[in-house]
């Protein structure tokens, strides 16, 4: 193995420290305490596991988190009235719905109805809005997850060819956006399924990011001999948790590579904690 191993885990616990310095600043400055609302419909064993993860990181920096359960039987409109309630609470800074919404249920609309100022996972219209357009927001955590892990390592990204795998509006496509800025000045492809030969496309990056939830499909004749790989693929196995990316063969040729687990995993709660620090400080 060559590649430097990227600890997304220790990346995320740098990160979460300053979020604890900024909730108890904060605190002390203006006598806010940091509030997540974290909505769970329905029984669904992997959302229980991440609204948890996200409850107990929560605790951990010094925000108070809310927590929501609504039974798998929950009519949509009562989806929609738990988020009215969150919305006019004061005391909540950020409101976090947890998805996919059981069948029948319409996520993306109930999503829509979240006040942006409280939009911690960065994935109201008008939070993509603004990111859009280059104007300050709440961002979504994965995508900035994967930029904060660059950054620690100090990895450029300006003139860099990026190649991300995946365009979806939680991942792929904020990241393409987010990387094309004139801060960032990367090019950037965005590949998916449709992209044709997708191998070749994939050997121009210097960094390569996968977001696709294929195990292992990225391989070795995928990538360029030393670039940067970001696998924020995460799928559950009997085996437990694996990534996008083949690691074993990966890891010989990449200059750079996250690990699943504890790769960019970690940072996306870790930019969420971030995200409600943010929308508490900029509360009125
Ligand atoms: P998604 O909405 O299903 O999008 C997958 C994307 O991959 C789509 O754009 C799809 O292309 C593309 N794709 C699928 N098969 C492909 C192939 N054979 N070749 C090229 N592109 C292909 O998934 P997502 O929500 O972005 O999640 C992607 C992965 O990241 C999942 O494993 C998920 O669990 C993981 N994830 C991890 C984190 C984290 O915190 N680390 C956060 C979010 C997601 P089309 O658009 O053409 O269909």
């Amino acid at each position: 193995m060559s590649a430097r191993i990227l600890d997304g885990a220790a990346v995320a616990a740098r990160v979460k420290e300053e979020v604890a310095a900024g909730v108890a600043a904060l605190r002390e400055n203006r006598g806010i305490t940091p509030a997540l609302a974290t909505i769970l419909v329905g029984d669904d064993p992997a959302s229980e596991v991440y609204v948890r993860n996200k409850r107990r990181t929560a605790a951990t920096v010094g925000i108070r988190s809310v927590h929501r359960e609504l039974a798998a039987s929950a009519s949509q409109a009562e989806v929609e009235a738990t988020i009215a309630t969150l919305n006019s609470d004061p005391g909540i800074h950020g409101i976090l719905l947890q998805l996919p919404l059981p069948a029948g249920r319409d996520g993306e609309a109930a999503v829509r109805l979240i006040d942006p100022a409280k939009d911690v996972d960065g994935l109201h219209p008008v939070s993509l809005g603004y990111l859009a357009l280059g104007q300050p927001g709440l961002r979504p955590c994965t995508p900035s997850g994967c930029l904060r892990i660059l950054d620690h390592y100090e990895i450029p990204t300006a003139g860099a060819e990026v190649v991300i795998v995946g365009r979806s509006l939680l991942v792929g496509r904020p990241l393409s956006i987010m990387l094309s800025t004139k801060e960032r000045n990367a090019t950037v492809t965005l590949a998916h399924s449709q992209t044709r030969d997708l191998a070749s496309v994939c050997r121009r990056a210097d960094i390569l990011v996968a977001a696709i939830g294929r195990p292992g499909m990225i391989t070795s004749e995928y990538v360029r001999p030393g670039a940067t790989v970001i696998d924020v693929g995460i799928t559950r196995t009997v085996e437990g948790l694996v990534g996008d990316v083949d690691f074993e063969s990966v890891s010989a040729v990449a200059g750079s590579l996250t690990p699943v687990p504890g790769g960019v995993g970690p940072m996306t709660i870790a930019m969420l904690m971030a995200n409600t620090l943010m929308a508490a400080t900029s509360a009125p």
